[in-house]
């Protein structure tokens, strides 16, 4: 055996080096209240020291799940440390879900505290009744923003549950393999699936998080992360910051172009994280105002397929590099990220751009491969394409879910996405498995054609759909919305695929509607995209049974 010393990968760990070693690093936070908050790491160790106090004094055992309905801010960062760090399992509930499936998802998971913003208050009055295991509510603010009358049993308010506790705590030790923090997939396939993190793949998640083939966080950086900390633990940005002491900035509710645009250039932001649904509001923002960036240098863009047209706008107009990055709830997130090869940055800037657009290389963790159908591997050739596995210890090995199925096949995890992966290792997502439309038996990649869509100048968002066809089996049509004041034609749009694809995988018909149905984290809804009355109308119209 090794003779090193062996002690277990914690989250308290991250919290003990953060206040040792850059006490002073910046957190900053803009509240719900509507003013910046400022502190340093050495402030949330300590207010996180209360925070396991305080759990304590409620008498929750280990691995009493505590839940958050809450925006980016140091409140909700005090939580990530105090109820991981003390034991307790942190259930970052996404608000965006339908009251309903809250409910559903709080009782799932035994949430036995629950902890939320005051922009969140009608929604936990109108379901706390449903929360049968939640015995004490907490608001995120102090006494004088504390609704009286609430109807919610027992509310208190965090600053005056924490601040009384002593920061006197050690935090316990215990075996890295323990529950550290629980997410729910966000159902666009199917119903919620909870994905249980341990404190051992959050730290390795970190560690690949800040690695300079990755987000390449360091001392150096501001970080804003507009992903949501309820959005698969923020991209594991928060654990990251504190093993590398990167300054944090959270942009709390406002994540209109205008709000995050400001925030970036008042506090120096460096590298900012998000999906392309955000980043468009962004872009326009800064589109329409002449404006430039003048501190950020680096974003990493997932959680959906990134338009080129969006990479080409950092790049280009900006001088941001954009990160491509692919990952899922069940991969804690990050899988891939899209980073040049020392051989390729000799390629010519257009070839390099094709490149980027990939959703990128595999992080050291995380093994990947595509199979066919009877589950043969198939060859890295950047053509073939098939269902995409991947294998790892920060990758998910079962669902949290009495009696649910076995989730791996000879421990390979199936995404339910359909990639290509090419000879150096770049994967590409060609679609969800679902998506994929087959037409005369060959199949068309959705995202091909609402990327070219969205290349467009007057397209703001387009999704693009199968609809049944006699002869066809399936064919390709694009909902697109234009952009607010531009004029767009049915057959101008069409002509704009000429010559980016070849004619059998040219979309049929656009259809144009005011909006496109988004997901709780931003994604196009393709389900409801179906479902669309303009859509159906066409369907019946077109003759095609939707
Ligand atoms: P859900 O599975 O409930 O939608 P996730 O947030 O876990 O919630 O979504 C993961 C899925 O998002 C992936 O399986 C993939 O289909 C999609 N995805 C994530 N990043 C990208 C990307 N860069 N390009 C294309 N699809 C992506």
């Amino acid at each position: 055996m090794g003779l090193m010393q062996g002690h277990p990968l914690l989250i308290s760990l991250l919290l003990v080096h953060a206040e040792r070693h850059h006490g002073d690093g910046e957190i900053v936070s803009r509240r719900i209240e509507g003013d910046l908050h400022r502190y340093q790491w050495r402030d949330v160790a300590r207010r996180s020291r209360q925070v396991a106090r305080a759990l304590d004094g409620l008498g929750l055992p280990l691995s009493a799940r505590v839940a958050t309905l809450a925006w980016n801010g140091y409140r909700h960062l005090e939580l990530y440390f105090g109820v991981s760090g003390s034991g307790r399992v942190l259930h970052t509930i996404n608000p965006r879900l339908h009251p309903d499936q809250i409910a559903w998802i709080a009782n799932h998971a035994d949430d036995r505290v629950l902890c939320f913003d005051l922009s969140f208050l009608s929604l936990v009055q109108a379901v706390h009744a449903q929360c049968k295991t939640i015995g004490h509510y907490v608001a995120l603010c102090d006494d004088d923003y504390l609704p009286a009358d609430s109807g919610i049993p027992g509310l208190m308010s965090y600053e005056s549950w924490v601040a009384g506790q002593s920061a006197d705590y050690s935090w316990p030790e215990f075996d890295e393999n323990a529950a550290s923090s629980l997410c729910y997939t966000s159902g666009t396939t199917g119903h919620p699936k909870a994905v249980m993190y341990s404190h051992r793949s959050t730290l390795l998640h970190a560690y690949g998080a800040a690695l300079p083939d990755s987000m390449a966080l360091s001392a150096r950086d501001a970080v804003l992360p507009v992903v949501p900390m309820f959005h698969v633990n923020a991209w594991g940005i928060p654990y990251a910051a504190a093993l590398t002491g990167c300054k944090l900035v959270f942009p709390g509710n406002a994540l209109d172009g205008q709000s995050v645009y400001q925030l970036m250039e008042s506090e120096g932001v460096t590298f900012a994280a998000g999906v392309p649904t955000v980043w468009q509001m962004l872009l326009d923002h800064v589109k329409r105002g002449g404006l430039h960036f003048s501190s950020l240098k680096r974003t990493v863009i997932g959680g959906a397929a990134c338009p080129p047209a969006m990479i080409e706008a950092f790049q280009e107009q900006h001088g941001v590099e954009v990160i491509h990055a692919w990952g899922m709830t069940e991969t804690s997130p990050l899988g891939t990220l899209c980073t040049l090869k020392n051989k390729s940055l000799k390629l010519p800037r257009d070839q390099q751009m094709k490149l980027r657009r990939k959703q990128g290389r595999a992080l050291f963790g995380v093994d990947f491969k595509i199979v066919d159908r009877q589950g043969a591997e198939l060859p890295w050739d950047g053509k073939t394409f098939g269902d995409l596995y991947v294998k790892g210890p920060w990758v998910v090995g079962a669902y949290f879910s009495a009696g649910a199925a076995d989730p791996l096949v000879d421990g390979w995890f199936p995404t339910g996405d359909v990639a290509t992966i090419d000879p150096d290792g770049y994967m590409q997502i060609t679609d969800r498995s679902k998506d994929v439309i087959k037409s005369g038996g060959e199949w068309i990649s959705s995202i091909d054609i609402e990327n070219i869509a969205m290349a467009h100048p007057a397209v703001q968002l387009a999704a693009c759909i199968g609809v049944k066809h006699p002869k066809w089996d399936e064919r390709p049509i694009v909902v697109a919305v234009t952009k607010p004041g531009e004029t767009l034609g049915r057959d101008e749009l069409l002509r704009f695929f000429e010559g980016k694809l070849a004619k059998w995988q040219m979309p049929d018909d656009v259809i144009f509607v005011d909006a496109i149905p988004l997901g709780a984290t931003g994604k196009m809804l393709k389900a409801k995209v179906r479902e669309m009355p303009e859509v159906l109308d066409y369907c019946r119209r077109a003759g095609t049974p939707s």
